[in-house]
C-alpha cells in the first residue's frame, strides 16, 4: 500500500490496535503463591544468628535453583537490584573517598550505588558500538584511589570482559557487574552476571522475568557472599555470634525478599529461556528489515557474546537520513500503537535512552548526604561532572541513538510487520518532515 500522509501530520497510522499485553504470570505462579499463603509464612528471615538468618524455604530454594542455573556458587535473594548493587558495593569494601568507576548510560542506581558508602562515582565513557563502559576510558580514570568498577551489560549484552578483567587484575580492582538487563546473555560459556567478582540481577516488573520487585546477587567468592547476606539482614546484630571480625561496612539493612516473591520468581526462572529465545528471533526479523534503511543501524553483537535483548538498540545517522533523529522517531511513534496494560508508557520506541547520569542534579549540585553534600564535599575535588565529560554518551543521547522493545513477546508476524511498515512509511516520506 502506498501512503501519502504521515500520521504525525494527520494521516492514518499504520496501526491503531494495541499490541497484546506482555504478561507471563500464569497458573503456576498463582498456585505457588497460594501455597505460600496457605503456609501462613510470608517471610521467614530473622535478623539474628539463627537458622532463619538466611530466610525461609522458598527463598532458599530460589537461591539454590538460581545458582545451579547460572553456574555460580552463591545466589542471594534481595528485594531489588538496587539493594543488590548497594550491598555489592558494601561487600567489596568501598568506603568514604574510594573512587568507583561507573557508566553514564544506564539506570540511575548503576552510578549512584557507591555514594551510599561515601564512595565517589567517577564516570568513564562508553563504547560507540556496544554502549558498555569503554576499557580505554576506564583505564584513563584509574588512580590510586580507585577501588572498584560497576559495569553494566547494557540492553542485554556483556561488556568487554577480557580487557576489563586485565585492568582489574593489574590495578587490584573489584568488578561489580550489573546484569539487570542481561539474564541468559553469555560471554563464551559464562553467563552475564558471573563475569566479574559479583553480579546483580533484577526481577522488577520491566525486566525479562519478574516477581513484582526483586533482585539476586551472585558470586563465586565466599567472603563477598557472606557480606552481602549480612548487609541484607541487619549485619551489626549478627556479626558477633557469626564470628565476623572484619567490621568494614557491617551495618545492615532489611533488603530481604519475601517467600511470595521467591515463589513467583522460581516459576519465572523456568520461563526465562523461552522468553529470551523469542526475543532473539523477533530481533532477527526486525534487524534485517531496519538495516535496509540507510542511516539506521541496529547495534552489533560483540564477538564471542550472546545478547538477551532487554531493549533493541539502534544507531541513527542524521547526515544520511536527512532529518533529525527526534523528528524521525516521533513520526514512527505516531504510526504505532501502545501496548495493552502499559498504555501509560506510550509507544515503546525511544530516542536517547537516558540523559548521561552525571548531568543529574545530584552530581551537578554535588548534594548527596546531608546539607554539606557528603561525600562530594570531602572527596569530590578534581572529579568532573561537567557537560562534555563523556562525549560518546552525550552524542548518543542527543543525536544518534534510539531503542525500542517491539521484540518483547508476545509478537505475531503481523505485529513485527506493522513495526517495519511504520519505519518504511516514515522513511519513504521523510522529505515531508
Ligand atoms: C532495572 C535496573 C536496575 C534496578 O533494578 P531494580 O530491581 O528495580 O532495583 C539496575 N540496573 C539496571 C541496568 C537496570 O536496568
Amino acid at each position: 500500500m502506498k501512503h501519502s500522509t504521515l500520521a504525525i501530520q494527520g494521516g492514518t497510522p499504520i496501526r491503531k490496535e494495541k499490541f497484546r499485553r506482555y504478561n507471563f504470570i500464569g497458573d503456576e505462579e498463582k498456585a505457588a503463591v497460594n501455597s505460600v499463603l496457605d503456609s501462613g509464612i510470608l517471610s521467614k528471615f530473622l535478623g539474628s544468628h539463627h537458622q532463619n538468618f538466611g530466610g525461609g524455604e522458598v527463598v532458599r530454594s530460589l537461591e539454590a535453583e538460581w545458582s545451579a542455573y547460572f553456574k555460580v556458587k552463591h545466589a542471594i535473594c534481595l528485594n531489588s537490584a538496587t539493594s543488590g548493587l548497594i550491598a555489592a558495593v558494601g561487600a567489596v569494601g568501598v568506603g568514604p573517598g574510594d573512587q568507583v568507576i561507573v557508566t553514564p548510560f544506564s539506570m540511575t542506581i548503576s552510578a549512584s550505588c557507591p555514594l551510599f558508602y561515601g564512595g565517589i562515582p567517577v564516570f568513564a565513557d562508553i563504547e560507540e558500538d556496544y554502549f558498555c563502559l569503554s576499557p580505554e576510558s576506564v583505564e584513563a580514570k584509574i588512580n590510586s584511589k580507585t577501588k572498584a568498577i560497576v559495569i553494566v551489560d547494557i540492553f542485554g549484552q556483556p561488556y568487554d570482559v577480557e580487557k576489563i578483567r586485565d585492568l582489574a587484575k593489574k590495578n587490584d580492582l573489584k568488578v561489580i557487574e550489573d546484569a539487570s538487563q542481561s539474564p541468559l546473555a553469555k560471554h563464551g560459556d559464562a553467563f552475564a552476571g558471573t563475569l566479574g567478582d559479583v553480579g546483580v540481577f533484577s526481577l522488577n516488573y520491566h525486566k525479562h522475568i519478574h516477581c513484582g520487585e526483586g533482585g539476586i546477587v551472585v558470586t563465586d567468592n565466599d567472603e563477598i557472599a557472606e557480606r552481602v547476606r549480612l548487609i541484607r539482614n541487619h549485619a551489626e546484630a549478627v556479626v558477633q555470634k557469626r564470628g565476623i571480625t572484619n567490621l568494614v561496612n557491617m551495618i545492615g539493612h532489611n533488603f530481604r525478599m519475601t517467600e511470595i516473591e521467591a515463589a513467583i520468581a522460581r516459576c519465572q526462572l523456568r520461563k526465562l529461556e523461552d522468553l529470551v529465545i523469542e526475543r532473539r528471533a523477533n530481533v532477527e526479523v526486525l534487524s534485517k528489515s531496519l538495516s535496509q534503511f540507510a542511516g539506521l543501524k541496529p547495534a552489533k553483537v560483540r564477538a564471542g557474546s550472546t545478547h538477551s535483548y532487554y531493549l533493541h538498540a539502534c544507531l541513527f545517522d542524521e547526515s544520511i537520513v536527512g532529518v533529525s533523529r527526534n523528528k524521525f522517531i516521533d513520526a514512527v511513534k505516531a504510526e504505532l500503537p501502545v501496548t495493552e496494560n502499559r498504555e501509560e508508557e506510550g509507544v515503546t520506541l525511544n530516542y536517547g535512552y537516558v540523559q548521561p547520569l552525571y548531568l543529574q542534579p545530584l552530581y551537578q549540585q554535588r548534594m548527596a548526604m546531608g546539607e554539606k553534600g557528603f561525600p562530594f564535599s570531602d572527596y569530590g575535588q578534581g572529579i568532573s561532572y561537567e557537560k562534555g565529560l563523556c562525549p560518546v554518551a552525550e552524542k548518543l543521547f542527543e543525536k544518534s541513538f534510539f531503542c525500542h522493545d517491539f521484540m518483547n513477546p508476545p509478537k505475531s508476524k503481523q505485529d513485527l510487520k506493522d513495526v517495519i511498515d511504520a519505519f518504511e512509511k516514515v522513511y519513504s516520506l521523510r522529505h515531508l518532515l
